[in-house]
């Protein structure tokens, strides 16, 4: 349904079903979008004889009829996309209104200020939506607020910021003619007063806003595809602004920025609900209702709870009251905050609303990084400088140097600074500053303003309706009371309390790192990490794909144990080499003349190895641990300016020059595809004999102390069996060796890494020899591809936008062509080794979507940083979960292989 009517009409449409209020309409489908493009910007040919249908039903229903002159019908024209897109779209209120119909319905309503608030509304936003009578570069107010502003001034006694409500009748009607008149004068047209034709240009205007460029933004943002498309709601109109008894608001049935099971949202008395979305005036919280309306705040009360018992799910809806009585104008899911997306997840199952495994799909992966974001330190809060307080939007603690416009702060992000974006409200058009910002600052506006509704979304720190802050665009400062700060000036904002505070304040971390990496907190102290402690205990029943880890040490090792890692999927041993002394024996080794020396030089380097190593270990408790040997060209380990050549010269007294000479004779024209890799150790075995030496000493060391130890280690650039053959001959040596010296029997693993094509490509003989795969799928991608990973910042964002590529190749697995490469590998693979263990490493390890490719492809594990292990193990456990739920689909490749060999 959704697919066909938009996200909106579908649940327009179901809310009526189930009995809510909804005012009367239809809906054009988004395959008349669909055809508009495909047809030079045309409609079918049965559109308008449908949509006459459609108003005379609607005429019947009400008893009005469009342009009618005793009884006008209006009616609300509003965009709807399949995934609701905040703010994309525009919609048109009251549409039917003309010269003649306003005097009707001021009649009939006997509410003069009412119809004609009503016309003015109609014309600002259908010159401004249809028309294309909108702010220009060069001016500051939007052309309408600023006739708006002058005519209160002229009126009364020079009060532009007094409010829309008190105008009257009079100055209203005022304000429509000077309205046409802009119109007129901007674009030379007459505003058109019959309904008929004012209907099929807002129709025209929707399906044309499908293509402007902030829904091209938003959607390339979000990977929503452009066919698509949008559909076209026509609603009978119900009036929010006929006095003090009505009114228009957006609630959630539960609290979208900390997850909490209240009733949550804000409403304005005597408005339309542009009002309330827009951000200018600053709304009442809904449970404020009760004091005003408690009949309807009732009502609302219980369509609360049945909106979720029948969606299953947190709601975001809108609603408007005329004269009392309540409407429902949307419904859809609630965007929230990570925080929130746990939290309701949770507390659903336990309400039994939804089962655990939909709790698990419920919490994006992505999202739930946020739990694991930064707060203020404690300390640091306690001395900080509280300056004001706004309304809590997007949690989280931020802190960055102010920028008051999208473009600035996009600018200063480039440059690497922090950035707080600062907008007396934010519309579409601040969507790249949002995007560059780390948090987000509102004059105006409240919990569920643009700025707010996107900023949650994002996972962005945003604090809205700081009132007390006064900003000045053209000066770019800000002014909160005697504090006055400008543009670059740090501010720091806390978007879980709503506090705004001056200068740089410290972040610390979240509860859960807290309690699991820190253990400075009692887990039984803090609701978010027993609530994310439940998803993963859910996550572990569901998952097939185990996550491990990146990790060099025995710190981030910890780490990442404690958020869940079944072991280390790639430990790269190079950074053990860069730390303090540890790098002057490396370049020792890399500049003696002879294996003699060199091995020497290896020799002062063994036993830092095998200290890392054994702490390792000792931090896995019997978890595997994947070693790879030495991999990047030995010239990233020597200096390479004159200063640092002669500071190392006197440090090991060896001439300069000679110095010099090894830098010149290691430099290579393109190092990523030269002397690296397993190509070190094939040409100077003792590095390789050094490595496997320190391995399997700490093995033997700690395995003696009564623990477990699994080493399994891996060659890197593997293209032909026999380099592996040759480096696996080594490693089995060194290990008889070592099992004789300390008399300890080792069990370990010797494999390789895929990451040149025709290690891919040649699986099949590979894994005569290797007993595990990992997929570096960063090289495999370098090399798949023909693009450097560090030089394709130059064009890869134009390939984006042109949409060559639809994402980061370096951050999301490009199935159609790597990902080829990874499934015809581990056919290959399995043909020789059926029980053969593969994994990937990598970037892509923490990237969801490539979590699910690599479990659908049949992979043993994944491995990711450590703080990104919890999101990639709820990325497993939902690609697990929707495996069950259409098994015919999607069957692993695993099962396939098993089955052909039967
Ligand atoms: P958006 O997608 O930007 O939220 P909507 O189509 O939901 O746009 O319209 C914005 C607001 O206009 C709604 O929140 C609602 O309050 C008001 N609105 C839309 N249709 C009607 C209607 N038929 N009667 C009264 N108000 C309406
Ligand atoms: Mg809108
Ligand atoms: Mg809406």
């Amino acid at each position: 349904m959704k697919a066909l009517l938009g996200g909106k009409g579908a649940n327009l449409a179901e809310m009526t079903r189930i009995g809510l209020p909804v005012p009367p309409g239809f809906t054009i489908s988004t395959e008349v979008c669909t055809y508009f493009y495909d047809n030079k910007k045309t409609y079918p040919k049965d559109l308008q004889p449908q949509i006459k249908a459609g108003v005379v039903h609607l005429e019947k229903i009400l008893g009005k009829k469009l342009g009618d002159l005793n009884k006008p019908l209006l009616v609300s024209v509003r965009s709807g996309a399949r995934d609701s897109m905040p703010g994309m779209m525009d919609t048109i209120l009251n549409l039917g209104l003309n010269d003649q119909t306003v005097q009707a319905l001021a009649k009939a309503s006997n509410n003069e200020r009412f119809a004609w608030d009503c016309y003015r509304r109609f014309v600002q936003m259908y010159g401004d939506v249809v028309m294309g009578v909108q702010k220009r570069a060069d001016e500051h107010l939007d052309p309408f607020e600023e006739v708006i502003e002058n005519l209160k001034v002229e009126r009364f006694q020079g009060d532009k910021h007094m409010v829309d409500t008190a105008m009257d009748a009079d100055a209203l009607k005022e304000l429509v003619k000077r309205f046409k008149a802009l119109i007129k004068a901007r674009t030379g047209e007459e505003f058109p007063s019959d309904p008929r034709k004012q209907l099929e240009g807002a129709i025209g205007a929707v399906f044309g806003s499908w293509m402007n460029d902030r829904a091209i933004v938003y959607r390339r943002k979000y990977g929503i595809p452009h066919e698509w498309g949008t559909a076209v709601n026509v609603q009978a109109m119900v009036y929010g602004n006929t006095g003090e008894e009505s009114g228009s608001g957006v609630a959630f049935t539960r609290d979208p920025a900390s997850g909490e099971r209240v009733f949550y949202g804000e409403f304005l008395l005597n408005a339309q609900g542009e009002d309330v979305v827009a951000g200018i005036r600053t709304p009442m919280p809904v449970a404020k209702l009760n004091d005003y309306m408690p009949k309807a705040f009732k009502v609302l009360e219980s369509i609360r709870k049945t909106l979720e018992s029948h969606f299953k799910d947190v709601q975001d809806f809108e609603f408007t009251i005329e004269a009392g009585e309540v409407f429902m104008l949307q419904t859809r899911n609630g965007k929230r905050t990570g925080l929130a997306a746990l939290r309701f997840a949770v507390e659903m199952e336990k309400e039994k609303l939804i089962d655990w495994q939909t709790a698990v799909k419920r919490v994006p992966a992505e999202q739930l990084d946020q739990v694991l974001a930064p707060i203020f330190d404690r300390k640091a809060i306690k001395n900080a400088k509280l300056i004001a307080k706004g309304l809590p939007a997007g949690p989280g603690a931020a802190c960055g140097k102010i920028y008051f416009s999208g473009d600035r702060a996009v600018e200063a992000a480039h440059k690497g600074e922090k950035v707080l974006l600062v907008r007396m409200e934010t519309s579409p058009e601040d969507l790249r500053g949002m995007i560059a910002a780390v948090g987000i600052l509102t004059a105006r506006g409240g919990v569920s303003s643009h700025a707010a509704l996107v900023a949650r979304q994002m996972g962005k720190v945003c604090v809205c309706g700081v009132s007390a802050v006064q900003i000045d665009y053209e000066k770019r400062t800000l002014t909160v009371g005697e504090n006055f700060f400008k543009q670059g000036d740090y501010l720091s904002i806390d978007g879980t309390s709503g506090e705004v505070y001056a200068g740089e304040v410290k972040t610390a971390a979240s509860e859960v790192v807290e309690v699991l990496v820190e253990k400075s907190l009692d887990p039984a102290k803090s609701v978010t990490y027993q609530n994310f402690k439940k998803l993963m205990d859910w996550c572990a029943k569901a998952t097939r794909l185990q996550v491990r880890t990146n990790a060099d040490n025995p710190v981030q090792t910890a780490n990442a144990v404690a958020f869940g890692a079944s072991g280390i999927g790639l430990c790269r041993t190079e950074h053990m080499f860069f730390e303090g002394n540890r790098i002057d024996a490396m370049r020792e080794m890399i500049l003696a003349e002879s294996t003699e020396d060199r091995k020497k030089a290896l020799a002062k380097v063994l036993p830092y190895q095998r200290e890392d190593f054994i702490g390792m270990f000792k931090e896995l408790k019997g978890l595997p641990a994947t070693i790879r040997f030495l991999d990047p060209p030995l010239h990233e380990f020597l200096p390479q300016s004159k200063e640092q050549q002669m500071d190392l010269s006197k440090k090991l007294g060896i001439p300069v020059e000679r110095i010099m000479a090894r830098v010149a004779e290691l430099h290579e024209f393109n190092p990523m595809l030269g002397f690296r890799g397993c190509r070190l150790g094939i040409v100077f075995s003792e590095i390789s004999e050094m490595q496997a030496r320190a391995v399997f000493e700490a093995a033997a060391e700690v395995q003696k102390k009564g623990m477990k130890v699994k080493p399994e280690i891996m060659i890197p650039l593997i293209g032909f069996k026999r380099e592996l053959d040759l480096q696996v001959a080594v490693v089995h040596t060194v290990a008889q060796e070592v099992m004789k010296e300390k008399k300890v029997k080792l069990a370990y693993m010797v494999g390789t890494m895929i990451e040149v094509p025709r290690g891919a490509l040649t699986a099949d003989e590979i894994a005569q020899t290797a007993q595990f795969f990992s997929f570096g799928t960063n090289d495999l991608t370098q090399m798949t591809l023909g693009m450097s990973r560090d030089d394709s910042g130059s064009f890869l964002p134009k390939y984006q936008e042109l949409d060559i590529i639809k994402r980061n190749v370096f951050a999301t697995i490009d199935q159609a062509g790597v990902g080829q490469l990874i499934k015809i590998a581990v056919e290959k693979a399995r043909s020789t080794r059926p029980d053969i263990k593969l994994g990937i490493c990598g970037e892509h390890g923490g990237d969801p979507e490539s979590v699910k490719f690599c479990h659908r492809a049949g992979l043993t594990y994944v491995s990711c940083s450590p703080f990104r292990v919890p999101v990639a193990r709820l990325a497993a456990a939902q690609a697990a979960i929707d495996d069950i739920a259409k098994p015919a689909a999607k069957k692993p490749l695993a099962k396939k292989t098993a089955s052909r060999k039967k």
